[in-house]
């Protein structure tokens, strides 16, 4: 078993699934496509309860599909994903989707709107297949925690990107999750839209809520407690407090496992 990084905090002992403080805990993942190449190996990471970590690391490197085996929408060939107490590895079919949808929040880069939906039927939308609706002034508050109270009855048409992005977040932290997983989610927005996005991840996180992105921007990642660094489908480092500089210089030395203003580095 390869000894598990600890994020946002020193390495620590191999992982405990009882510890409260870790809200997830992947260990020994390894992933492969139907080709059978290996996309991902032996990756072990526990993530603590309101952490925000960006996963980075050159185009192919396994980014997503790290993201997807990690909220159980991929299941690895190996390893464990465990969630709480819960080893989501082993749930299947209507079980791995009410627990992802119970504890888990999503955001990608094309927003995933509904466009035949309002901003709050788009939002309300994935309680809808839970045993529990929300009800629809909770979705108009989730919107107006992200600002569009003033949006509620719009088209995602009628929105712009960075409006349609929030309502995604809307939708995404609705439910209360425990971990909002983002693949890409500022990709497709300006810079001054990015910046508000980034607000929004750090309120779920002040909030306790876990966030886990991944992006291809320094100065997204920048804005997280710590970054992950994937190299053809390994980890090689992790480092809390990087500026967009010191990650751009990773990127252009190649130099991922350790930088300027590192606490740590992967094992
Ligand atoms: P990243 O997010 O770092 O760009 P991905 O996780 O998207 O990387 O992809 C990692 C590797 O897996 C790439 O070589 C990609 O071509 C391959 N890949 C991704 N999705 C599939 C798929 N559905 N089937 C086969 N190969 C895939």
């Amino acid at each position: 078993m390869s000894t598990p990084h600890t994020v946002n905090d020193v390495t620590t002992a191999p992982t405990q699934a009882t510890d409260p403080s870790i809200v997830l805990s992947l260990s020994d993942i390894t992933f492969s496509y139907s080709n059978n190449t290996n996309i991902l190996r032996d990756i072990s990471l526990d993530f603590p309860n309101g952490s925000w970590s960006a996963i980075m690391g050159p185009s192919g490197s396994g980014k997503s599909t790290l993201l997807y085996c990690a909220s159980g929408l991929l299941s690895p060939q190996h390893g464990h994903v465990i969630c709480g107490t819960t080893d989501i590895t082993t749930l299947k079919g209507n079980d791995l989707t009410t627990f992802r949808r119970e504890h888990f929040g999503f955001v990608f880069q094309n927003y995933n709107l509904l466009p035949e939906l309002t901003a709050t039927q788009n939002v309300l939308l994935p309680s809808m297949f839970g045993s529990h609706a929300l009800p629809e002034q909770d979705a108009r508050r989730a919107l107006a925690d992200v600002g569009l109270n003033q949006y509620a009855d719009r088209y995602p048409e009628d929105l712009s990107g960075g409006q349609r992005q929030r309502v995604a977040i809307a939708r995404g932290l609705a439910l209360h999750p425990d971990i909002l997983f983002a693949d890409e989610p500022t990709g497709a927005l300006d810079s001054k839209t990015t910046r508000e996005v980034m607000d929004l991840f750090r309120m779920a996180s002040d909030r306790k809520q876990t966030v886990i992105m991944v992006t291809h921007d320094p100065n997204v990642a920048a804005c997280a407690d710590q970054v992950i660094f994937l190299v053809d489908g390994s980890v090689v480092g992790i480092h809390r407090g990087m500026t967009a500089a010191d990650i751009a210089l990773a990127f252009s030395t190649g130099n991922f496992a350790s930088t300027p203003s590192t606490t740590e580095d992967a094992q």
